[in-house]
């Protein structure tokens, strides 16, 4: 009996010497069911000649004609370009390096057959530098009674080396000795095909398979390990979960004083949506484990007080609050809030950001290392080595999309020194669809803040070419004569920093020329913190009318009196940074208007998204829609990169299996959790490191 195949080396294999294996590991190939898991990108299909009447562009075939002229054209770049043709229809086979020989060779009359891709030329259908023979040489194309897997590569190692391991590996493949992790109550409800019969027919499609459905990944056997692939991902965060909630935390058992006190000196009460949600806190407070609280909450939904309250909570019970938001303009929204709110409450909130330097710094840090200070809040220098808490109890994180996992683990870190963990409260404005949520977020304990707080009226989007970019300026203008304040966004996405932050300089300077009796202030990614601030403070004060910025205002700047807001080139952003940005207005009494000033002609996709943004304002049919159109990569933002590695699956496209992958990860845990471990090495082998995040 052979032994389980990832128990078996690579260099078991013939052909596989240490120099080999060594290019494997590249690929994370050790073993050799690392091989099996090693699947096609794609397919070629070299079975059948196809008539050229029958192609595709992009399709890669086999083609067989009479050879019709060739000739050198001169061009942009000098090339061959040979004509054949084969009773359906006319192709050219252009090749840009050449000899005079070949050029003899493919003279016309000659038949040949040629694999390769098909592309739109300046003359129809062309291949560029097709694989060639003349037939009546006898020769083949490498033809092949089965489709031609293309595997993924690494320096030094080519498709006929690959395929031969592969095919090796295959041979060893039992019904034994791959392990079939999933048992058939999942697999049946599911339709999922048995593992090694899933991985046979990926590496080696039988003829009569649909490339079609294969290209799309919509195969059974893709799905089948799609699923298995993404109930890795599920178990190892619902692992991570259960395996932080074994630690230990303080108790903050009742909510207090404090802040009942912090709500009565509020010109306002909390709105249902945020008494549960402060609830659910509490609840998380009172476990004597880590609280792992996500808190998803639209622009403008109060995420701020349920923060507060939280806080007051900690405080009260002699610990410490650290509040912590991706940018300086935020951070220092939050210290104002926090300021105002605690303060009166014979609080100190201390502040740390990159710009707080020399005795100032100094001064602060003793504060927090000492608790004179309850609460800090500040930007990511919060998880500085510098800074030493005295008694860190909960860590409040604002827009986690923007931190790393890797941020969240150095807090976890300050946690550990002083012998018990923070709890994590995340709030996040992007709001997710529920099932992405469901997968992308299993490892923390979600809460919705599904209201606004009353009287926001709604803001009116109105979408307009860049056609008619007078009447905006005139519309701006006469807002801004009305005593509203305005914002004008600029946006260039995929350039550089450098050219966003000139196009904003160039927009303010058009539009002082344009408006000279406003007060324009221009805010971006380049001014010094201080710069922003006093241009932010002064905005905010109504000392500037309007205020030109790049995307930086997105997250955190409240500016009630601010009514209209101006978008260019709207088509470019996705629709989740759109709604944010736009939530920058309808934040006080008058009614208030978004311009999607969008660059003329738009396309369909354009159409769609901008019609999104105008009908609607409830960030999760946003959030959605965003989600269909453009992939849940973008929604999940940094999460995505480095945490979401797939193999085959892709969240995307597969985003239909989610509900029932949750289904089965959890059923899995219940009934089966000795098969958890397995499962997770073979498809995250370095699961171990995110368990410890
Ligand atoms: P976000 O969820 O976008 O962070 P904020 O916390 O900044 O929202 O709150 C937006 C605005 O709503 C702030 O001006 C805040 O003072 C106000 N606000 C918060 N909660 C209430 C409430 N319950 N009633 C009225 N206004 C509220
Ligand atoms: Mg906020």
């Amino acid at each position: 009996m052979m032994d389980d195949l990832d128990t078996q080396d690579v260099r078991e294999l013939k052909g596989v010497g240490n120099a080999m294996a060594e290019k494997l590991a590249k690929l994370h190939i050790n073993t050799v069911q690392d091989l099996l898991f090693h699947l096609p990108i794609r397919y070629q299909d070299r079975t059948r000649v196809v008539p050229i009447g029958q192609l595709r562009f992009g399709d890669e075939a086999v083609i067989e004609g009479v050879v019709t002229g060739c000739e050198i054209k001169m061009g942009k770049r000098r090339s061959l370009l040979c004509r054949m043709k084969d009773g359906t229809g006319t192709l050219y086979l252009r090749f840009f390096h050449f000899s005079a020989a070949q050029k003899k060779q493919l003279e016309s009359g000659k038949k040949i057959r040629c694999f390769g891709e098909v592309r739109r030329g300046s003359t129809g259908f062309e291949m560029y530098h097709p694989e060639y023979k003349l037939i009546d040489e006898g020769s083949t194309l490498g033809e092949s009674d089965q489709l031609t897997p293309i595997y993924p590569l690494t320096d030094g190692l080519t498709q006929p080396k690959i395929r031969q391991l592969c095919e090796q590996a295959l041979e060893r493949l039992t019904p034994y000795n791959l392990k079939e992790w999933l048992p058939d109550e999942i697999r049946q409800p599911f339709s999922l095909p048995n593992l090694a019969d899933a991985i046979r027919f990926l590496h080696h499609p039988t003829t009569d398979a649909n490339l079609e459905q294969l290209k799309a990944g919509a195969h059974p056997a893709q799905y089948r390990l799609s699923f298995e692939e993404l109930m890795a991902h599920q178990l190892s965060l619902i692992g991570k979960k259960i395996k932080a909630k074994e630690d230990k935390a303080i108790q903050v058992t009742e909510s207090g004083t404090l802040a009942q006190r912090l709500l009565s000196q509020l010109p306002f009460s909390p709105t249902n949506a945020q008494q549960r949600v402060f609830q659910d806190i509490l609840h998380d407070l009172a476990s004597g484990h880590p609280m792992l609280r996500l808190v998803q909450g639209d622009v403008g939904s109060g995420k701020t007080l349920v923060a507060a309250l939280a806080t007051a909570a900690v405080v009260q019970a002699g610990f410490q609050v650290a509040i912590m938001a991706p940018t300086e303009i935020l951070a220092e929204q939050h210290l104002t809030n926090f300021t105002q709110w605690f303060t009166p409450l014979g609080l100190k909130v201390a502040w740390m950001a990159g710009k707080v330097k020399g005795k100032a710094r100094e001064s602060e840090l003793a504060d927090i290392a000492s608790g004179a200070a309850q609460i800090v809040v500040g930007t990511h220098a919060l998880f500085q080595e510098s800074i030493v808490f005295d008694r860190l109890a909960l860590a409040i994180i604002d827009e986690q999309h923007r931190f790393g996992v890797h941020q969240r683990m150095a807090l976890r870190e300050k946690g550990l020194k002083q012998g018990f963990q923070p709890h994590q409260l995340i709030m996040t404005a992007t709001p997710i669809p529920r099932t992405l949520a469901m997968s992308a977020y299993a490892d923390l304990d979600c809460s919705i803040i599904d209201e606004l707080p009353p009287g926001r009226t709604p803001v009116n989007t109105i979408v307009v070419s860049d056609q008619r970019r007078g009447e905006v300026i005139e519309r701006v203008k006469q807002g801004c004569q009305e005593g509203k304040q305005a914002y004008w966004v600029c946006t260039l996405i995929d350039e550089s920093e450098a050219l966003q932050c000139q196009a904003a300089e160039d927009t303010a300077i058009l539009l002082q020329e344009q408006l000279s009796n406003l007060k324009i202030g221009l805010v971006h990614g380049r001014l010094k913190a201080q710069e922003k601030a006093d241009i932010m403070a002064r905005f905010k004060a109504g000392e500037l009318q309007l205020l030109v910025a790049t995307t930086v205002i997105e997250v955190g700047v409240d500016v009630p009196n601010a009514s209209l807001m101006v978008i260019e080139n709207p088509e470019r952003l996705g629709l989740a940074q759109l709604h944010q940005l736009r939530g920058r207005v309808g934040r006080g009494q008058a009614a208030s208007h978004c311009v999607l000033l969008y660059k003329a002609p738009l396309g369909e996709q354009g159409k769609a998204r901008l019609s999104t943004m105008r009908e609607t304002s409830d960030g999760f049919k946003i959030a959605e829609k965003d989600l269909e159109l453009r992939g849940p990569g973008e929604l999940l933002g940094t999460r995505q990169t480095g945490l979401w590695e797939f193999k085959v699956a892709d969240l995307q496209r597969d985003k239909a299996l989610l509900d029932d992958v949750q289904q089965a990860a959890v059923q899995l845990h219940q009934r089966y959790p000795e098969r958890i471990p397995p499962i997770l090495s073979r498809w995250l082998p370095d699961h171990a490191r995110y368990l410890n995040v």
